[in-house]
């Protein structure tokens, strides 16, 4: 093939685009993986923020389509840091011979779809153009770091900082006073080890966040051999699971539990700690009275570790069901705010109105600031694919197709968009999983597809309007069903400006996603057209 055509383009090299890449190969089929970053790994590549780790244990957050790989690897904690989770990408990386596949700092820009030719062409900042006869969205749910408008930002004389952009080199706060605006998942990790530096941290708070412990503690060799022994079964239990991690389910209702039982079955879990903290009743996430009693019950846990009344009452959380905003897991988080030298600002009530030369400013007060770090968030879903000019059929933009918010078929194709997937595309399960559990499924779907299509001799494969629309509406009817949709979350688009609100994932539990997307391929890829 000339050097500029390839059997497949694949975009981005975290753990779905170096995944995919390896499958690819075994198809026998030729790949390009373009990659923003200067090296593998995604998330783990672009968050190197203080005590950024994984949320679901290491054992479970890991690839398991190779099994000398999860018997030879060996994480030292129960939840990586992201240190070593970007050696274990950079390890699979070279494992696998991938990087010879990877053109690094490299951004596509433009794909666009020729109908005459049924091939896309791929651009990117570099100024490569490359002629693919599939390509494949590996870019990530949460790559497009996003900054806040606040005025004055450019008038700062100290640092400013994104969690999800860190300086590769580390920073040092010691000595110095740092504010951090932000209190999801990234600033709740960020906060104790941040606080144990700095001189003084104001942490501005619009929205507090529901959080529970992970307990992190150093792999012991019993654990780790338990896992190792059972791996295959384990891996299996998981996909039963809503979530793909495995864990204990309770299939009660809180409301079929009396007020010690149900005190019992959260202290438990509190006391195991981490995400399975959700999974303590069966409609926790469906009624809010069920809801209303593990919200309760992390507000007492709030009030009983945060010294201060009027700040443990500022970091309890009232306005949204547990849950549905992702559920934090952290090391140290309440506590820290009985140290001296951090402040809790509250700027839902006294907004900041901008950032001056020496720090930041609200409504009612001004702060002098060397740092100001932005643990603000991304364009989650669907910002990464718009950033990109992405036209199908008829020069039609994704950006059009999407301007009500993303729709695909399955998460997996967009209809007029022929031979373009995503992976954890918006409408599966994605956010809501285990995400190597559901990258490994998308790009085993993919690669069958692919294999499927050149032993049926057809040239492309594309989701039908009629399919696609079913699922949209089956997608959004589920997410109805649940209590997800009274969160301004990024889920529901509703931390970027104008962005449609909409519940993106698919509800549905892994298990029935399965069910779905195998029961579509066994027939025929029923719901795409295939030419
Ligand atoms: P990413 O890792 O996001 O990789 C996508 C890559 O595509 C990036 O490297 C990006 O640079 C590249 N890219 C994007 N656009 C372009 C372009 N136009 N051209 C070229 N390259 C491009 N999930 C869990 O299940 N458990 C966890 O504990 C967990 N922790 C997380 C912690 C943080 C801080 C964050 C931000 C996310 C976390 N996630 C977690 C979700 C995490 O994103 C996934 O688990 C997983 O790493 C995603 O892998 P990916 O390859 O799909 O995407
Ligand atoms: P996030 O959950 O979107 O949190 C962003 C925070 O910034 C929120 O507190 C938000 O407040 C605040 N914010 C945004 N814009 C603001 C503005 N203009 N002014 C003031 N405050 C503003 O982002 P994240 O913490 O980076 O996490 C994103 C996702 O990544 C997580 O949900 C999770 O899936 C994943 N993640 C996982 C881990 C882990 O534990 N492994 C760690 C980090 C991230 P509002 O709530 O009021 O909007």
């Amino acid at each position: 093939m000339p050097d500029n055509q390839v059997d497949v383009v694949v975009v981005g090299a975290g753990f779905a685009g170096l995944y995919m890449l390896h499958r690819l190969r075994g198809l026998g089929l030729s790949a390009v993986a373009f990659e923003a970053g200067g090296d593998v790994g995604g998330t783990w590549y672009w968050n190197r923020y203080p005590g950024a780790r994984c949320d679901v244990e290491s054992m479970q957050y890991s690839f398991s389509f190779l099994p000398e790989l999860q018997q030879e690897w060996r994480w030292s904690e129960l939840y990586a840091a992201q240190p070593e989770i970007l050696t274990y990408a950079r390890h699979v990386a070279e494992r696998l011979n991938l990087r010879r596949d990877i053109r690094f700092d490299t951004r596509v820009t433009s794909l666009h779809f020729n109908e005459a030719a049924e091939v896309w062409t791929v651009r990117t900042d570099q100024g490569d153009t490359v002629v693919a006869r599939f390509c494949v969205m590996a870019t990530g749910c949460l790559s497009t770091a996003k900054m806040p408008d606040i005025p004055g930002v450019e008038s700062f004389q100290g640092k400013i900082y994104h969690t999800g952009a860190w300086p590769h080199e580390g920073v040092d706060f010691t000595g110095q006073t740092v504010g951090i605006v932000g209190t999801g998942s990234s600033a709740i990790q960020a906060i104790p080890v941040i606080a144990q530096q700095a001189a003084h941290l104001t942490v501005f708070q619009r929205t507090p966040n529901y959080s529970v412990p992970a307990w992190n503690r150093p792999m012991t060799p019993e654990y780790e051999a338990e896992w190792k022994a059972a791996y295959p079964e384990r891996r299996r239990q998981a996909k039963e699971l809503r979530t793909a991690i495995r864990l204990v389910p309770n299939n009660k209702s809180a409301l079929d539990a009396t007020e010690a039982e149900r005190a019992q079955e959260y202290e438990a879990r509190w006391a195991t700690g981490g995400i399975p903290f959700m999974a303590a009743f069966n409609d926790l996430i469906l009624n809010q009275t069920a809801n209303d009693t593990a919200a309760d019950f992390v507000r007492a846990k709030i009030r009983s570790i945060v010294r201060d009344p009027a700040v443990a009452d500022l970091l309890s959380p009232k306005d949204y069901p547990i849950g549905t905003k992702r559920i934090c897991v952290d090391t140290d988080y309440f506590v820290t705010f009985n140290r001296e030298n951090v402040t809790l600002k509250d700027i839902r009530s006294a907004p900041i109105e901008g950032i001056t030369p020496n720090g930041l400013r609200t409504t009612d007060a001004s702060f002098d600031l060397q740092n100001i770090v932005f643990a603000t968030g991304f364009d989650a879903m669907t910002g990464t694919l718009l950033a990109m000019d992405i036209r199908g059929r008829e020069g039609r933009t994704l950006r059009e197709a999407w301007a009500d918010g993303p729709r695909t078929h399955l998460g997996l194709m967009v209809a007029g968009f022929p031979n373009l997937f995503t992976i954890t595309g918006p409408g599966s399960p994605s956010v809501l999983s285990n995400m190597l559990v559901s990258i490994e499924q998308h790009v085993d779907w993919i690669a069958d597809c692919l294999a499927y299509l050149r032993a049926a001799g057809r040239a492309t494969i594309e989701a039908t309007e009629a399919a696609q629309d079913e699922w949209v509406a089956h997608v959004r009817e589920v997410g109805e069903r649940t209590l997800y949709p009274q969160a301004n979350s990024w889920y529901m688009g509703a931390n970027v400006p104008g962005k449609p609100r909409i519940f993106m994932p698919y509800i549905g539990g892994f298990p029935l996603y399965t069910r779905k997307i195998e029961e579509a391929a066994a027939g025929g890829y029923d719901g795409f057209r295939l030419i």
